[in-house]
């Protein structure tokens, strides 16, 4: 039975199901490399065969991939990043950047990104169109918009996918830890809304205790959150500067998945950035001009 309208899962929840998950950012980054076949993704990534075809089918049912057969017999097909699937390279790029600020030790391996506009290396910035000022996390406020509310945008239950993958992937294992799971990925979008007791977050999220438990443990353990007052009834989950850096990731993924999971009744979460509403927009930090997908290059390390 569907649920009523007002109760139904919001673009938060369709955005966080397809994104909070790690075998779906791989695919995409691998997406957004070339890869279109299904030996192409198997070369590039240590995936088994029934994981990646459930990605596939997953990305292609969520609009992220057009499939496009190429060979009927035996019938072969080409996933093709569609205008959805295409409109993830800021967060991708965003993952990239915190993953190698933070990440640990293997991150050193990741490739560079030059900007093909100016010729340099860089990091991305994220700034506001609507004023150019740079956003920080201080600054913006995000509030539940009329599609939004906790209980319409937890990811869906019942997922298709809850086994572990056979092999861990080797790529952004931070963004992996805090943000590669469905329940993770509202665990740390509630952090960014301002949450910091337990209670808080149990009574918002109506979580397992025990899922809420774990993944605040691999939160604090990662150095994303650091317990003030622990043991106390007040204690208190706080993002550390790592865990803040994270925001652009958290916002541009929010950011994407109300404009491309669009609901008729209003957008689930509403932004402001001073007295206007934010306009996101990253930037390159070398030559402060609009970045786009195709003046990025990746530079592979030698
Ligand atoms: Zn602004
Ligand atoms: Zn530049």
């Amino acid at each position: 039975m569907k649920p009523p309208v007002d109760d139904a899962p919001n673009a938060i929840s369709r955005g966080l199901g397809v994104l909070g998950d790690e075998w779906s950012l791989q695919l995409l980054r691998a997406a957004h490399q070339g890869a279109t076949r299904f030996s192409q993704f198997q070369q590039r990534l240590p995936i088994s065969a029934a994981s990646l075809a459930t990605r596939l089918s997953l990305l292609s049912d969520e609009g992220l991939f057009t499939r496009q057969i190429y060979q009927e017999h035996p019938i072969r097909a080409e996933y093709i990043l569609s205008p959805r699937g295409r409109a993830t390279w800021p967060i991708l790029l965003s993952i990239w950047d915190w993953e190698r600020t933070w990440g640990d030790e293997r991150t050193a391996e990741l490739p560079l990104m030059r900007h093909s506009e100016c010729g340099h290396e860089f990091a991305p910035r994220l700034v506001c169109a609507g004023c150019d000022e740079p956003v920080e996390l201080g600054r913006v406020l995000a509030v539940w918009g009329p599609a939004g509310g906790w209980s319409r945008s937890l990811p869906e239950t019942g997922t298709r996918r809850r086994s572990r993958p056979s092999r861990t992937p080797e790529q952004f294992p931070e963004t992996m830890a805090v943000f590669g799971n469905r329940w993770s990925s509202v665990v740390v979008g509630a952090v960014f809304q301002g949450l910091r007791h337990y209670a808080e977050f149990e009574s918002a999220l109506t979580i397992p205790s025990n899922v809420l438990s774990e993944r605040l443990r691999v939160l604090v353990e990662r150095g994303f959150l650091e317990v003030v007052d622990s043991g106390s009834a007040r204690a208190e989950y706080r993002l550390t500067a790592k865990g803040a850096a994270f925001f652009p990731v958290i916002a541009l993924t929010l950011l994407w998945s109300d404009q491309w999971f669009a609901d008729p009744g209003g957008a689930a979460m509403s932004w402001q950035h001073g007295d206007h509403p934010l306009v996101a927009r990253l930037d390159c930090d070398h030559c402060d001009t609009a970045l786009t997908a195709a003046a990025i290059d990746v530079v592979p390390r030698t």
